[in-house]
C-alpha cells in the first residue's frame, strides 16, 4: 500500500469509511447499531471530504427507512453510486425495494450492522436474524469477522458489485464488531481507486436512466414471460463467488490481507470442525489454538460470502478427514428444518459427495449474548461425545432440552495482553474517558488495542461496563473480560455488594474503587465476600475520592475525568507526564465545544487525581465484625416468585443464569416490578424543610422518575410512626384535620435536583445519600408508603396541588435523571391510567417503560386497575393504537348486544337494575362507572351459578366473559420520544396531554 496508517476506530467508522469513497448518493435512516455509520458520513461531508472521484457525499435521511431504500433504487437508477446503512427493522422495510433492486441488476452496497429482530420483545443487540431474513431478495452478502474485515469486506463488495451487477449486503455483527473499538490499517481512498476497474464504471452511468438514452424499466409482466425473467440472471449470480475471491486476492496484494470467500482455520486433518460466519468464528480460531496446542485437532470454517453460496468452494476446503460438523446460527427459525447456514451446509455436503460428514445445526448468541472461548470449547466436547441436531449454546434449556453442558472458563489470552474492566454508571462519562483512552493508548504506543462497551437497559442511571484489552498480540477477542482481569475500576461506590467485580480480577491484579471514605477505613466498607478475595488473591487495592476532586474544580457528580487519570496513574502504560499531556489534548478535542471553561475544569480534574490516590492497606484476615452488608436489591426477592427468579438475576447481572422455563412464552411481565428494584444509585438526594414548605406540590409533579411524593394523612395513621417522620398540618380546606408530607424515595431518587429547582421556596436540598439513609430514611419511607393513597380532601384533582395527591401509576422508571417526558407519562398515570391501554410506539419511551424485567407503570392499590401496556414497532405505532380502540369498541358492543339479549330474556331485578347503571354511565369516566362495574360483576357470577336455562346461562357466561368493557377505555399512543394522547372512546377525540 502506498499509504499505510494505522486508525484507532469501531466497525461502524470502518465500514462508512469505505463506504463513503465508492458513494456519491447516501439515503439513510437512523437505527441502533447502524446509525454512526450515517452519523460518520454526514460529519465527513460536512467537512467537505469528497470520494475517491473528488466529490463530497450528498446524504439525504428519509422518514424511515423504506423510505431510505426507496431514493437509494431512485438514485442507483438515474445513475448516481448509491448506498445506505441499516440493521434490523430497518432493513426489513428495505426488503420490498432490495427485491426491486436485485431484480433489475443495480450494483450498490447496503452497509449493515446485523441486529435482531422484535419478536417477543424488541432487542437492540447484534445477531443475524435481520440480514438472514433478506437472504431471498437477491442481494450477494458478506460477513466481515471483525473491525478491519470490516473495512476490507466493505471495500471487496463494492468493487465486486460494480464487476457482478449483482447488488451487495456487507454485515456485520451489531455491537461486538459495530462498536468495537480497534486499531486497524486504514486502506486511502487513492490506494481503493487503484483497484478500481473504470470500465465497470462507466457501465453502470451508461445503463441509468436519462431522456438522452430512455428506456423503460418494466412495471408488468405477466405469466407467460415472469418465470423466464427471473432466470436470466443465474449467469451473474454462477459468477459472484469467482468475483468476490478475485477482489479478496487483488485487496490481499494490495494489504497483505488474504482472505477467501470460505475460509479454514485449524488443523489439516480434524474430524471434527465447526460453521460459523461473523465475530465468533475468531473466538473458535483462539480457541482452537489453545486445544490444538494441547494435542486436539479441530478446525473452524469460516463463511464469508453467504450469497451467492458457492457449494463447490464451500467443500474444497473442508478437510478430507473431518466426520462431524457443528453448524454455528446467530439466529433463530421456529419450526424450520434448521436455520439458513445449517440447511446449506447439508445441501452443499450432500450434493458435493461429502454426505458422508454427520452435520448438527446450532444457535449461539442471539442479541449478542456473549460467547467466551469456554463456549467454543463446549461445542466441541459436545460434537465428540452424542451430539444431536437444533442444539444451543450459551442457556439453560430446561424445557425442550436442547441446550448443551458449558465448560468452566478457561484463558486463552496471551500473557502480553492487558485487560481492564470499568464499572460505570450511564452517564457518568466513564465509556467516553475510556474511549479517550483507547484512543491515547492506540496512537501513541505501538500496541494494539480493543475496547468493547456493554450497556444494561436503562436509558441513564444504569450500569455501563468498559471491556479495554491492549497488547502486542492481535486482539480479536470478541468476548467480554469476565475472568483474569488485570485491571478493575469500580467508579460507582453503590455498585459495592450488589455486583460481582473482584471475582473478575486475576492474581496479584488491582481494584481502583471511587469512595468518599477514607482509605483507611474502605476496605472495611467492602462485603467479607469481597474482602477475602482481595486478601486471598492479593489484590492492589486503590481508592480516590473522585466525587470531591469533581464537585471543587467545578464538575459536580461528572468523575469520569479523575478517573481516567487514576487509571492511567496506576497502569503505568504511559510515563505519567506523557499520559496527562495527552488526556489533557484529549480533554480539549472532547469538551472545545463546550467552552474554555469546561476545558480547563477537565484539566484541573487531571491534575489533582494524581495527588488523591491512595493505596489501600489490606489486613491479613478478615474480620466478620468489620464487614459491608449490603441492601435487599429487589424487594421480596424470594424463589419461585417473578422477583426472586428472575429480577435478582437480572439486576445482578445473573441474567445469563436464568432458564428457559421461568421466561414468559408470550412477552408479558407483571406491572409495578420497578417499584421492587432499589437502586441506590443516586450519591446525593433531596431533604425536605418541613419549616419553608408551602405545600404547593410542585416538586412532586416535576418529578420525573416519581420519586418524591406528598399526601395528605389521617392523624389515625401516624400511630406508630419511625422517629423523623415529620408532618405539618395540611393547608387544604378538607374537614378531617389531615397532616401533610412530602417523602423523598431515596433508593429510587436519580439526583437530578429538577425537585429541588422546581420549589419555588427552597424548601429542598440535595444531601449525601448515605447520610439521609443512615438517619433511617428507608424506615420512612417505607412507613409513607404504607399510608392511604388519593387522600384528595379539600383539593382539587384537577390542579397540579390536588392531581399529585393521587397515585401515580407510572414509577421509578429507568429514564435519564432529570428527563423532561417522563414528569407528563406520570401526570397522565394519574389523571386516567386506572382505564388506560397503552399503545407505545419504539424508542426512548419504550426502553424505560417496558424492558425486562422492570415494570415502572404500576396498580391501583385499591383496586388492581393500572396501564396496560404494549409495544409494537417503531413505524405502526398509530396503527397499533388504533387496533386497540377498534378492539374495545368491539368488545363493548358485542357486550351490549348480550346485554340487551339477557333483558329480553329475564334477569333478577337486582341485576337489571345494576346493569342498567352501568348503561347509564356507559360513556362516564369517573370513579362512579368502576364501582358500578365492580358491583355487578359480583352480581353477574351469582346470577350464572343460579340460572339453569341453556340460553340465558349461555347469554350470562358471554357478559361475564366481557364485563371489564362495562367500564370506557382510554386508548393512549406515546412516541418513542414520549409524547402522549389519547384517541379517543366512542369516536371522541379527546386530548390528554
Ligand atoms: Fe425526583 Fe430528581 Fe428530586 Fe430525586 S432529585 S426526587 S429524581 S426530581
Ligand atoms: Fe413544599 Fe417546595 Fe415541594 Fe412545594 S415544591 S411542596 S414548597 S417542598
Amino acid at each position: 500500500m502506498k499509504n499505510k496508517k494505522m486508525v484507532t476506530v469501531d466497525g461502524n467508522a470502518a465500514a462508512a469509511h469505505v463506504a463513503y469513497a465508492f458513494s456519491e448518493v447516501a439515503a439513510i435512516y437512523p437505527i441502533t447499531p447502524s446509525s454512526p455509520m450515517g452519523e460518520n458520513a454526514e460529519a465527513w461531508a460536512s467537512a467537505n471530504r469528497k470520494n475517491m472521484w473528488g466529490k463530497k457525499l450528498d446524504i439525504i435521511e428519509m422518514q424511515s427507512e423504506a423510505g431510505a431504500a426507496g431514493a437509494v433504487h431512485g438514485s442507483l437508477v438515474a445513475g448516481a453510486f448509491t448506498t445506505t446503512f441499516t440493521a434490523s427493522q430497518g432493513l426489513l422495510l428495505m426488503i420490498p425495494n432490495m427485491y426491486k433492486i436485485a431484480g433489475e441488476m443495480i450494483p450498490t452496497v447496503f452497509h449493515v450492522s446485523a441486529r435482531s429482530l422484535a419478536a417477543q420483545s424488541l432487542a437492540i443487540f447484534g445477531d443475524h436474524s435481520d440480514v438472514m431474513a433478506c437472504r431471498g431478495t437477491g442481494f450477494a452478502m458478506t460477513c466481515a469477522n471483525n473491525v478491519q474485515e470490516v473495512e476490507d469486506l466493505a471495500l471487496v463488495a463494492h468493487l465486486a458489485t460494480l464487476k457482478s451487477k449483482v447488488p451487495f449486503l456487507a454485515f456485520f455483527d451489531g455491537f461486538r464488531t459495530s462498536h468495537e473499538i480497534q486499531k486497524i490499517e486504514e486502506i486511502s481512498y487513492e490506494d481503493m481507486y487503484s483497484l478500481v476497474e473504470e470500465k465497470y464504471v462507466k457501465e453502470f452511468r451508461e445503463r441509468s436512466q436519462r431522456p438522452e438514452k430512455p428506456k423503460m424499466h418494466l412495471a408488468c409482466e405477466n405469466e407467460d414471460v415472469y418465470f423466464q425473467g427471473r432466470e436470466t440472471v443465474n449467469k451473474y449470480y454462477d459468477a459472484t463467488p469467482a468475483i468476490v475471491q478475485e477482489y479478496m486476492d487483488k485487496v490481499a496484494k494490495l494489504t497483505g490481507r488474504q482472505y477467501h470467500i470460505y475460509d479454514y482455520y485449524g488443523a489439516a486433518d480434524a474430524e471434527e470442525i465447526v460453521v460459523a460466519m461473523g465475530s465468533v468464528v475468531d473466538t473458535f480460531r483462539k480457541s482452537i489454538e489453545y486445544l490444538n496446542a494441547k494435542g486436539k485437532k479441530y478446525g473452524v470454517l469460516a463463511v464469508r460470502l453467504f450469497r451467492p453460496f458457492s457449494m463447490k468452494d464451500f467443500v474444497k476446503v473442508i478437510p478430507s478427514t473431518v466426520k462431524r460438523i457443528a453448524v454455528l446460527d446467530r439466529c433463530k427459525e421456529p419450526g424450520s428444518l434448521g436455520e439458513p447456514l445449517f440447511q446449506d451446509v447439508v445441501a452443499s455436503l450432500n450434493q458435493q459427495g461429502r454426505g458422508d460428514i454427520k452435520v448438527y445445526g446450532g444457535r449461539y448468541g442471539l442479541s449478542s449474548k456473549d460467547f467466551p472461548p469456554e463456549h467454543a470449547i463446549s461445542v466441541f466436547d459436545f460434537l465428540s461425545k452424542k451430539p444431536f441436531n437444533n442444539f444451543t449454546v450459551g442457556i439453560n434449556d430446561d424445557v425442550t432440552n436442547l441446550s448443551i453442558p458449558l465448560k468452566d472458563s478457561v484463558n486463552v489470552v496471551p500473557k502480553d495482553v492487558v485487560s481492564c474492566k470499568f464499572w460505570g454508571l450511564g452517564s457518568d462519562g466513564t465509556v467516553g474517558a475510556n474511549k479517550n483512552s483507547i484512543k491515547i493508548i492506540g496512537n501513541y504506543t505501538n500496541k494494539n488495542v480493543q475496547a468493547y462497551f456493554a450497556y444494561d437497559s436503562k436509558k441513564s442511571g444504569g450500569i455501563t461496563v468498559s471491556h479495554l484489552r491492549f497488547g502486542e498480540s492481535d486482539l480479536n477477542m470478541p468476548w467480554l473480560i469476565n475472568s483474569n482481569a488485570d485491571f478493575v475500576a469500580c467508579h460507582n461506590p453503590a455498585y459495592i455488594g450488589k455486583y460481582d467485580m473482584i471475582s473478575d480480577i486475576k492474581k496479584g491484579g488491582v481494584f481502583l474503587l471511587n469512595s468518599t471514605i477514607p482509605s483507611d477505613e474502605v476496605f472495611y466498607h467492602l462485603t467479607k465476600d469481597e474482602q477475602q478475595q482481595i486478601i486471598h488473591k492479593k489484590i492492589q487495592f486503590y481508592t480516590i475520592d473522585a466525587l470531591d476532586i469533581s464537585k471543587k474544580v467545578g464538575l459536580g457528580t461528572k468523575i469520569n475525568t479523575v478517573m481516567q487519570a487514576a487509571f492511567f496513574k496506576i497502569s503505568g502504560i504511559l510515563p505519567e507526564k506523557e499520559a496527562i499531556q495527552l488526556m489533557k489534548d484529549y480533554a480539549e478535542k472532547t469538551f472545545a465545544k463546550k467552552g474554555e471553561e469546561v476545558v480547563k475544569k477537565n484539566w484541573a480534574a487531571i491534575d489533582g487525581a494524581a495527588d488523591a490516590l491512595c493505596r489501600v492497606t489490606i489486613p491479613a484476615k478478615v474480620d466478620p465484625k468489620k464487614c459491608f452488608k449490603p441492601q435487599e436489591l429487589i424487594v421480596g426477592a424470594k424463589k419461585g416468585t417473578f422477583a426472586g427468579d428472575l429480577m435478582l438475576p437480572t439486576v445482578s447481572l445473573k441474567g445469563n443464569d436464568i432458564p428457559v422455563s421461568k421466561m414468559t412464552f408470550d412477552g408479558t411481565i407483571p406491572l409495578g416490578t420497578a417499584a421492587l428494584e432499589k437502586r441506590g444509585v443516586a450519591p446525593d438526594v433531596p431533604v425536605w424543610d418541613k419549616s419553608k414548605c408551602i405545600q404547593c406540590n410542585q416538586c412532586v409533579q416535576s418529578c420525573p422518575h416519581a420519586a418524591i411524593r406528598a399526601k395528605q394523612i389521617d392523624k389515625n395513621d401516624l400511630n406508630g410512626k419511625p422517629e423523623g417522620f415529620d408532618t405539618i398540618k395540611s393547608n387544604t380546606k378538607n374537614d378531617r384535620d389531615l397532616e401533610f408530607r412530602i417523602q423523598v424515595y431515596p433508593e429510587d431518587c436519580q439526583g437530578c435536583a429538577v425537585c429541588v429547582e422546581t420549589c419555588p421556596v427552597k424548601a429542598l436540598s440535595m444531601n449525601n445519600y448515605n447520610a439521609v439513609m443512615e438517619s433511617g430514611e428507608k424506615e420512612r419511607r417505607e412507613f409513607f408508603e404504607k399510608l392511604p393513597e388519593d387522600v384528595i380532601d379539600g383539593a382539587d384533582v384537577n390542579t397540579v396541588k390536588g392531581l399529585q395527591f393521587k397515585q401515580p401509576l407510572f414509577e421509578f422508571s429507568g429514564a435519564c435523571a432529570g428527563c423532561g417526558e417522563t414528569p407528563y407519562i406520570k401526570m397522565v398515570s394519574q389523571l386516567c391510567g386506572e382505564r388506560a391501554i397503552v399503545a407505545n410506539a419504539t424508542g426512548c419511551s419504550s426502553v424505560y417503560s417496558g424492558t425486562f424485567p422492570s415494570s415502572p407503570y404500576t396498580v391501583r392499590k385499591k383496586d388492581g386497575r393500572g396501564p396496560a401496556w404494549g409495544n409494537s414497532l417503531f413505524e405502526d405505532n398509530a396503527e397499533y393504537g388504533l387496533g386497540m380502540r377498534i378492539a374495545v369498541d368491539s368488545s363493548r358492543t358485542l357486550l351490549r348486544q348480550k346485554i340487551d339479549e339477557l333483558f329480553s330474556l329475564g334477569c333478577s331485578n337486582e341485576l337489571k337494575s345494576s346493569l342498567e347503571k352501568n348503561i347509564r354511565l356507559w360513556n362516564d369516566m369517573s370513579q362512579e362507572s368502576l364501582d358500578a362495574q365492580d358491583a355487578t360483576k359480583d352480581i353477574l357470577a351469582n346470577e350464572l351459578k343460579e340460572t339453569k336455562e341453556k340460553d340465558k346461562k349461555s347469554v350470562l357466561s358471554k357478559i361475564v366473559e366481557l364485563q371489564d368493557y362495562l367500564s370506557e377505555k382510554y386508548v393512549w399512543l406515546i412516541g418513542g420520544d414520549g409524547w402522549a394522547y389519547d384517541i379517543g372512546y366512542s369516536g371522541v377525540d379527546h386530548a390528554v396531554a
